[in-house]
């Protein structure tokens, strides 16, 4: 076991490092207000998009939104490590970089799609070309994703839709859907699914924004009436769908911005160094010198998890226990920052970043808000509990 990097991997992180801090506008990690393990519900997609489209095309054209995926399909040919190192020194800068298309959906094509599946869509999706947003919920389909309605009835080479999703994070500024659909009405609820590409433009789909606690259009419910999808863009094998989500969603569980938890942290330690109340500066107060001593194991906790999943992959294993536990560590590691942030800093976390005593320019404020969402979003914390419990310690399921 080795726990530093090699030279090569140093000198990729140092690439990364100068490629951020050179294409990046300077003042902004100072000014991103996102909160380290929030789920979307801060992003303003369309303020950020004239900075972010520059950004994301600077990094396709070095195939670093895609790093370890092969060269053939128009990634960098990098190993999962050097991924790791990328996404910890972006999310460190909170950098923008990575979507549903190239986290989730590319990487599970690349597992389970057709060879004709791969060309067609990887090559795009490194490029930066194709946005994807996940539709997975439904009103009445949570936690429960086996017993999602929305049905697809093959017709020729075609499927027909029908039904709604909800809480779709970015539909509105996506080009598709990464979507799971009921194909077999008869069989066992989580036999009869099969997960498809679905363009946003297809006649018969509406988009309907759906505002969150933060006073953001993040979410979206979508309608299908009668929509037409060739069947080719079916991922893997028909009815099969379930099987591919699950992989699916172990890959979502693990996009983590472990870089930024770190980067909050030391802006928080900062500020108990700086600030004096009373006639002490807060950094002397027992009880907030212990919080942080216990966020501080956590967050290098998250850091273990966050290494040894690129480890894995790097060995052709896809982490699943280990999914659901990075996922579980730094989403309750983001309100334990945020909880702390808000005691510590007393009113000024209230304010919002127009004001000029607001801490850490705000982002206590909507990081307080935003932190919530990531307990809920891509399984809840009792669901990740439960897969702990019954596929990592082997305890019964029901
Ligand atoms: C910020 C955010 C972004 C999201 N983005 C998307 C998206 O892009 N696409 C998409 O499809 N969905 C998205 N979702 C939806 C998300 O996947 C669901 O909200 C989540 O799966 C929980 O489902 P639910 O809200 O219906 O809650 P429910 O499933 O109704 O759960 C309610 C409560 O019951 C608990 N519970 C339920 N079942 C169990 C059980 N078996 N054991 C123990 N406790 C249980 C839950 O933990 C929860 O506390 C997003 C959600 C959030 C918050």
């Amino acid at each position: 076991m080795d726990f530093a990097f090699s030279e090569r991997e140093k000198s990729f992180r140092k690439e990364v490092e100068d490629f951020i801090t050179r294409e990046l506008p300077p003042d902004w990690t100072e000014k991103n207000i996102h909160w380290p393990g929030g789920y979307g519900t801060l992003t303003q997609f369309e303020e950020l998009s004239p900075e972010v489209e520059r950004f994301t095309r600077r990094l396709a054209e070095k195939g670093w939104l895609t790093i370890s995926w092969p060269k053939e399909y128009g990634g960098a040919g990098l190993s999962h490590i050097e991924q790791a190192i990328f996404h910890e020194r972006m999310s460190y800068h909170r950098a923008p970089g990575g979507d549903v298309a190239t986290l989730i959906g590319g990487p599970t094509i690349m597992l389970f799609g057709s060879e004709g599946m791969k060309k067609e869509w990887l090559p795009r999706i490194a490029r930066g070309e194709t946005r994807f947003w996940l539709a997975y919920s439904e009103p009445n389909t949570g936690s429960d994703l086996a017993s999602m309605q929305t049905r697809a009835v093959e017709d020729g080479d075609d499927l027909i839709i029908d039904g709604q999703k909800i809480w779709g994070t970015a539909a509105h500024v996506a080009h598709y859907a990464w979507m799971a659909v009921r194909t077999d009405t008869t069989a066992a609820p989580h036999k009869g699914i099969s997960l498809i590409i679905v363009d946003n433009r297809s006649p018969g789909i509406t988009i309907r924004p759906l505002v969150n606690i933060c006073g953001l259009h993040s979410f979206n419910e979508v309608f299908f009436d009668n929509v037409r999808v060739p069947k080719r863009n079916i991922v893997g094998d028909m009815n099969k769908g379930w099987y591919y989500l699950m992989l699916a969603l172990d890959f979502e569980r693990l996009v983590s911005p472990i870089g930024g938890f770190r980067r909050t942290f030391e802006e928080i330690l900062t500020y108990v160094r700086e600030t004096r109340h009373s006639r002490h500066v807060v950094s002397r107060w027992p009880l907030i010198r212990n919080t942080l001593a216990s966020i501080a194991i956590q967050i290098e906790v998250a850091y273990t998890f966050f290494w040894q999943a690129a480890w894995m992959l790097d060995r052709g294993l896809v982490p699943n226990i280990e999914a659901s536990v990075l996922k579980l560590v730094t989403t309750e590691l983001s309100q334990k920052l945020a909880n702390t942030a808000m005691q510590v800093m007393g009113h000024r976390g209230q304010l919002t970043g127009a004001s000029k005593w607001s801490a850490l320019r705000g982002r206590v404020c909507s990081g307080y808000l935003d932190c919530i969402s990531a307990l809920v979003g891509a399984g809840t914390s009792e669901i990740q509990r439960n897969i702990i419990a019954i596929r990592g310690l082997g305890l019964p399921a029901k």
